[in-house]
């Protein structure tokens, strides 16, 4: 965490942003380098068999949004070629088939994929869907069931559009001496900093830091309550998916970190979200996608509610495969986050 004066933070940063360009350097070069000796694709094709879950976000060009732009897992062209890559190597389900695998207690033998999507985003109906129809493939679709229908700006894009706004002021995070510099040249990673540093807050929740945005940045604020745009699918769409022979499963009602939240607080989101999309869509829910899913955002409250609900699957978004599978409800995903698919299959094969 950064603290002092202004000075002191910039250099944090700066100390920061070194540190992590070079990581995703050094990323960059071990991945080039290693797809150019063939070393990635020899140890993709000899994975072994488990089960193997890659999650989406956003699909479309990422530079062109006035949101966050971190949430677009990848281009549509790329997501064709993911697809086919996915298509060739692995048996894709989705959990109900999960479940029904795992119910036999044999050991796996062979590759299982998931293809999943968090928050429901528009892009996935417009963008995702044909292409899983037209590869024959099936996904899970996590929604957030405040966001269908409406003109929601999550708190994460809502963050990032008033960070951006802003550029070349500072912020200071809520009442802490955390103080960032919003260098125009580099905001996509100084959001990104905040962002994590946001999620990360056992002192805040999201909702008291965009509060706390909103008031030190109202041109901006204002100025996003003109471009409000409908981001999220609406019922329709989501019954379409489902039609098609898609999965639908929770993403909470408000997709707050589960554990900022009371005990009745997580219970009303995993329980209710539960409800309401079987009542809506006329289906049954099998499984949940814990907001965020990092290790810090889920606790043993969220999987016993989710248990307490009637769900057989619940994942999280830490990278790994399970060969076996020792808890139904902390099932690991890759996320993705780049067109290219070999930095996907350097994160199955090296991490
Ligand atoms: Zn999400």
């Amino acid at each position: 965490m950064t603290t002092g004066t202004l000075s002191y933070p910039n250099q944090h940063l700066k100390n920061y942003l070194n540190r992590f360009f070079m990581s995703v350097k050094l990323r960059q070069y071990l991945v080039k380098t290693l797809s150019a000796i063939g070393g990635i694709n020899y140890r993709w094709k000899k994975l072994p068999a488990g089960i193997y879950a890659f999650n989406y976000h956003r699909i479309g060009k990422a530079k062109d949004s006035i949101f966050d732009r971190a949430i677009f897992s990848c281009s549509t062209a790329a997501f064709e070629q993911h697809l086919q890559e996915i298509k060739a190597n692995f048996i894709v389900i989705n959990t109900f088939q999960l479940t029904e695998l795992l119910a036999q207690g044999e050991k796996l033998n062979e590759r299982y994929a998931l293809i999943t999507f968090d928050d429901g985003y528009i892009d996935n109906y417009t963008a995702a869907l044909p292409l899983l129809k037209q590869y024959q493939l099936t996904a899970v679709f996590y929604l957030v069931t405040d966001f269908i229908n409406s003109k929601t700006i999550p708190w994460w894009d809502e963050i990032a559009y008033l960070l951006r706004q802003a550029g070349g002021k500072y912020y200071q995070f809520c009442q802490t001496n955390n103080i960032y510099f919003l260098d125009p040249k580099n905001i996509d990673q100084v959001i990104q900093k905040i962002m994590t540093d946001i999620k990360r807050s056992s002192h805040y929740k999201i909702e008291q830091v965009v509060d706390d945005l909103r008031q030190k940045f109202p041109q901006a604020s204002a100025k996003l309550q003109q471009e409000k745009q409908a981001l999220f699918m609406n019922w329709q769409q989501a019954k379409e998916l489902q039609l098609s022979g898609m999965e639908i499963g929770s993403h909470t009602i408000s997709h707050q970190i589960l554990s900022q939240l009371t005990a009745q607080e997580q219970a009303v989101e995993i329980i209710k979200s539960k409800q309401l999309l079987e009542e809506k869509l006329d289906c049954s829910l099998n499984s949940i996608a814990y907001p965020v899913g990092r290790y810090y955002c889920y606790n043993q409250t969220s999987l016993h509610y989710a248990k307490k609900a009637g769900y057989k699957i619940g994942f999280n978004n830490e990278p790994g495969y399970h060969q076996h599978v020792d808890d139904y409800f902390n099932l690991n995903r890759y996320c993705v986050s780049h067109d290219n698919f070999n930095y996907l299959k350097f994160d199955c094969c090296f991490t």
